[in-house]
């Protein structure tokens, strides 16, 4: 269809084909104009915020060993077993109350540190567990970002893996993927099979549709792969990186019917938006200008495509 679609459209332009070879299927990552956003109406998908309580976090046992730790907007989780504990994501100023969240439930020592990703609003407080006695684990792409940060507070990991990593830990192994780029390079699913449980962080989270540009994937293709993967894990609970709850299969499902929608919205928006008439109603005769324009056209139609009627 794409290809049709880019025939259709070298018959009518050069240029034209130029610009729309790479945006299909972006039509719907590009944000309308800013002075558009107060004009949407909300369509009720998010879920409100929950009070926090005195505590200031909410902590919730997902299965044997494997606990689920939350501030409200972001969240984690961690592996508590007789030989120590895993923990991953360990969330910028939120460190403390990780600490006493784990002190809930053991008095056993961290012998693990995973990253999903090197992200700061989600490993900001690594520094706080980094100790020699502490692993850090995290894909090799991962590494490479936290050398170049030189951030004292995202100590470099000292596992490296490529695609695959195993860490097993009293009786409980954790698996640890890496699907390619999509959120960052580096972000990899964390799967505990014998538990039926996946984190996978800021690319599907439960009850809202992405965040920003995709949540600013570098390769949209490559993030809708790596979702379809997770879905083909076995698990029945998921971690997110967001929200106060963990999120169900079906609703990563959900999410990702809008990405599919999105998709669908794109190729549709861009056959029916017109360069030549972006152009011809255009005041500007700067051509990156042009473009800016086209694509803002592009992104509106999106939303009208995949507003529900
Ligand atoms: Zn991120």
């Amino acid at each position: 269809m794409f290809f049709n679609l880019l025939a259709l459209f070298f018959k009518t332009s050069r240029l034209f084909v130029a610009i729309s070879a790479v945006s299909i299927f972006f039509g719907c990552t590009t944000s309308p104009h800013v002075s558009h956003i107060g004009d949407v109406d909300s369509d009720g998908y998010y879920e409100s915020l929950t009070p926090l309580g005195k505590k200031g976090y909410f902590l919730k046992q997902l299965a044997p060993n494997v606990y689920f730790f939350s501030t409200g907007t972001y969240n984690n989780l961690f592996v508590a077993t007789q030989e120590g504990v895993v923990i991953t994501d360990p969330i910028k100023g939120k460190g403390d109350l990780l600490k006493k969240a784990i002190g809930e439930i053991t008095n056993q020592p961290i012998r693990f540190m995973i990253y999903s990703h090197s992200h700061i609003d989600h490993i900001g407080d690594a520094h706080l567990f980094a100790s020699d006695n502490v692993q850090i684990v995290a894909q090799v792409e991962t590494g490479k970002a936290l050398k170049k940060y030189k951030d004292k507070n995202r100590p470099v990991p000292h596992i490296n893996f490529g695609t695959n990593y195993s860490l097993s830990i009293g009786g409980i192994t954790l698996e640890l993927i890496y699907p390619g780029e999509g959120h960052d390079k580096g972000n990899s699913i964390i799967h505990i099979p014998s538990r039926k449980i996946v984190m996978y962080v800021d690319t599907v989270t439960p009850k809202s549709v992405p965040f920003k540009n995709f949540a600013y994937t570098k390769d949209i293709y490559n993030q809708m792969k790596s979702i379809e993967k997770v879905l083909k894990l076995d698990f029945d609970v998921y971690v997110a990186g967001h929200l106060h709850r963990p999120g169900l299969k079906k609703e990563m499902r959900e999410v990702f019917s809008y990405y599919r929608a999105s998709q669908k919205a794109s190729v549709e928006a861009l056959k029916r938006v017109s360069f030549i008439d972006v152009r011809a109603k255009s005041k500007t005769k700067d051509i990156e200008r042009l473009f800016g324009e086209y694509l803002d056209t592009v992104a509106e139609e999106c939303y009208r495509i995949l507003k529900p009627k």
